[in-house]
């Protein structure tokens, strides 16, 4: 297993996954340890951390976070600005470019680069960053294939559904019909028709003896 700069940060708590986004913005490289943890290790190929998928305990997220801590201070120099100059924290250097000083203080207070693939010694951060991409097939393999889907457990249910959507259908499909045919019909034609039909509907009550018999009678009424 090699470093890798989108390391798999599944099972990892917020707190946790922030601590390796962070050291990953400045630079870092991490993989998984055989233990789930995160190991992390800094630019200069040397310093390294340990991150514990859950760091929501104080104690166990300043432990994790105390080593990049020191990287983070030892590597930011600090830059006073004067009328429009800028000032090395450290040695006092002066220029009025921001951009030059940036170089100034990477190239002369920050401890060379290691590259965590070939080792590979680069003095500035943006000669560092522009290397690693060189290794972008092993710095940062393409995301694991996401797990195929469980198959969905509701066709039994999708599968009733339709078939009572077909009947909806074919119900709604016979009431247009039937709507159709008595539109057709003369007012006197029609109401002929409703008085044979609700003598049918009379007839069929008085056999309506039991609930079984209301459902044969609701079929007939089905079949008017
Ligand atoms: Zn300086
Ligand atoms: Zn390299």
């Amino acid at each position: 297993m090699t470093y890798t700069t989108n390391p798999n940060l599944n099972g990892f708590d917020k707190k946790a996954t922030k601590l390796v986004k962070d050291t990953l913005k400045m630079g870092w490289v991490a993989k998984r340890g055989k233990k789930s943890h995160m190991v992390l290790q800094a630019p200069d190929g040397k310093t390294m951390a340990t991150v514990q998928p859950n760091l929501e305990a104080a104690r166990l997220y300043d432990q994790a976070a105390a080593p990049i801590e020191a990287w983070r201070s030892k590597n930011s120099v600090e830059v006073k600005e004067e009328d429009g100059k800028f000032i090395c924290g450290l040695c006092g250097h002066e220029t009025d470019n921001r951009m030059s000083m940036l170089g100034h203080t990477t190239s002369r207070h920050s401890e060379p680069r290691v590259c965590p693939v070939c080792k590979r010694k680069l003095s500035t951060p943006s000669a560092y960053g522009q290397h690693l991409k060189t290794h972008r097939d092993i710095l940062n393999p393409p995301p694991e294939p996401e797990p195929e889907p469980e198959p969905e457990p509701a066709v039994e249910e999708q599968a009733v559904e339709s078939i009572s959507t077909e009947i909806e259908v074919i119900e709604a499909d016979e009431i247009a019909k039937r709507r159709a045919k008595y539109a057709s019909m003369s007012t006197s034609k029609l109401v002929e028709e409703m008085l044979k039909m609700s003598e049918l509907l009379g007839e069929a009550a008085s056999r309506l003896s039991h609930y079984e018999e209301k459902n044969k009678l609701i079929d007939e009424v089905l079949k008017m």
